[in-house]
């Protein structure tokens, strides 16, 4: 192998032989995205707020594409439109300019501000210019219609985290910025029903917050008379990114988590997050226990039985209410599923790959129902990781092969070694199933070469279901396809 000095690959290099040895310096089809594309679909799952990209044009650009071929509806993402002049001199006119622009021709409720790579680079103080800008604008100087939108602002440069770090950092801007000091008065905290929690969503599918909601309406009943239910889950893009068709365009979907009751977090009962920040990114969940006295509870995804019948168990404790009868029901069947399909998956060894949480509450699951994780791998640095995985595994815990900060050039050595039965993840691993001959089980995001990737259900009994049904029908077709005269009946 040659390198040049500065470690970096001179022309040339790109050979067979060397491939494999130079794979830990260089990335090559990397297993994560920018930070502020994550921060972004937290801003479109608030109420009336609209994502602003502060950097150039492009990275703007290339969120929208993304979040796009997944969600398949319209998103608008701005940009305050980097030009060579204030990546100079800075981009605080930009900023004001794209302020004053959104302002008026979306009258949006609120303007979440993300970095970029460029904007951080070049030190821009960022929250020193909305403090500026709000300045101006309640003294009447700006072009802005009188029209006065929530700001809020996430430091998103993608080369300190990715976009799980982007997503969980966009939560705690929005949620420090608005929930308020409050708490109830004994009169209004008697008035209420249930006590309000809040529910911090984790980075899932639209379907996913509609299931969320579903269970925790089933709980707490019908809302109050001004349409409110007892607590907060953010964020909510079950709406704005996967609503009904509309007979004319509207800037501003409908839906996502209204801004008044991201004022109420600060005074909940407590705080259930699903997933855990990274040391790269704020946390949402320890600023409301540590600034608003909330108590917190962190708790992993709910896929397979163990992790639902964990999040099912605190719902009771937090509301005083039992498990509805339907879930009951949900999981029964669930538990009939994994007996009908046993024969189908014990022992099967597979590579999954993602975000954090959705790794560790997918290996968690699997090693429930009989299948090793031969590798579970993340392109986030996350010095957490490795220890949390092996914290949920109990089965398969030899035999997992824990991977981060890694791509999938790195994950495809190790699992041609370690020759998976099948993988499963985001659509970016048809790379992976391709080279090593095996189904690909699509989930998680983006999904960009199939229908569906929003109405994927991953969470809850019914969720865990669906995930169960799909890897034993991919094994299942699998075996078919390979067979010379096919089976009708396996
Ligand atoms: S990685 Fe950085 S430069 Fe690239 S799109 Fe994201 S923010 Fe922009």
């Amino acid at each position: 192998m040659s390198l040049t000095e500065t470690g970096n690959f001179r022309s040339g290099d790109f050979c067979s032989e060397n491939f494999r040895s130079a794979s830990f310096i260089s990335t090559r089809n990397a297993c994560k995205l920018c930070a502020p594309l994550g921060a972004s679909l937290v801003m479109r799952g608030i109420e009336g707020c609209i994502p602003l990209i502060h950097g150039s044009q492009g990275c703007s650009t290339y969120i929208r594409r993304y979040v796009i071929s997944h969600f398949r509806e319209p998103i608008d993402i701005a940009s305050s439109n980097f030009t060579e002049s204030a990546a100079i001199f800075g981009g605080r006119e930009n900023l004001f300019t794209a302020l004053d622009n959104l302002s008026r021709s979306y009258r949006p409720l609120a303007i979440g501000v993300a970095s970029t790579c460029l904007a951080e680079t070049i030190g821009e103080d960022v929250p020193m210019y909305l403090r500026q800008y709000e300045t101006e604008r309640r003294r009447g100087g700006r072009n802005n219609a009188g029209l006065e939108p929530v700001l809020f602002y996430a430091s998103t440069p993608s080369y300190r985290g990715t976009h799980m770090d982007g997503f969980h950092e966009a939560i705690y801007a929005a949620v420090s910025a608005l929930a308020g000091e409050g708490k109830k008065s004994t009169k209004e905290a008697e008035a209420e029903a249930l006590p309000r929690i809040n529910l911090v969503s984790g980075f899932v599918s639209a379907e996913d917050i509609r299931e969320l909601h579903d269970i925790l309406r089933s709980f707490s009943g019908p809302p109050d008379s001004r349409g409110r239910y007892p607590y907060t889950l953010i964020p909510d893009y079950s709406e704005t990114l996967d609503g009904p068709s509309w007979e004319t365009y509207r800037k501003l979907p409908e839906g996502g988590t209204r801004l008044d009751d991201i004022r109420l977090m600060g005074s909940a009962a407590a705080t259930l997050y699903l997933g855990r920040p990274s040391a790269n990114a704020s946390d949402a969940g320890h600023w409301l226990l540590e600034h608003r006295g909330v108590p917190l509870l962190n708790a992993e995804l709910p896929i397979g039985i163990e992790n639902c019948d964990s999040f099912f168990a605190v719902l009771p404790e937090l509301w005083g209410r039992e498990r509805p009868e339907r879930w009951t029901e949900e999981r029964g069947r669930l538990v009939d599923a994994y007996i009908d399909g046993h024969k189908y998956l014990n022992g099967k060894r597979a590579l999954i790959y993602g975000e954090e949480d959705f790794i560790c509450a997918l290996a968690s699951f699997l090693d429930e129902i009989g299948v090793v994780p031969v590798i579970a791998a993340t392109g986030a640095e996350n010095p957490g990781f490795r220890s949390r995985l092996r914290s949920v595994l109990r089965n398969a815990k030899e035999g997992t092969e824990i991977m981060d900060d890694t791509d999938f050039a790195g994950m495809l050595e190790r699992a041609k070694f370690l020759k998976p039965d099948f993988i499963m993840g985001h659509s970016k691993g048809l790379y992976l199933a391709r080279n090593l001959g095996v189904p690909l089980v699509r989930c998680g995001f983006p999904i960009h070469d199939r229908i569906g990737g929003q109405r994927i259900l991953h969470l809850g009994y019914r969720g865990t279901l669906n995930l169960f049904d799909l890897i034993c029908n991919a094994l299942m077709e699998a075996k078919q396809t390979r067979h010379e005269s096919g089976y009708t009946y396996i």
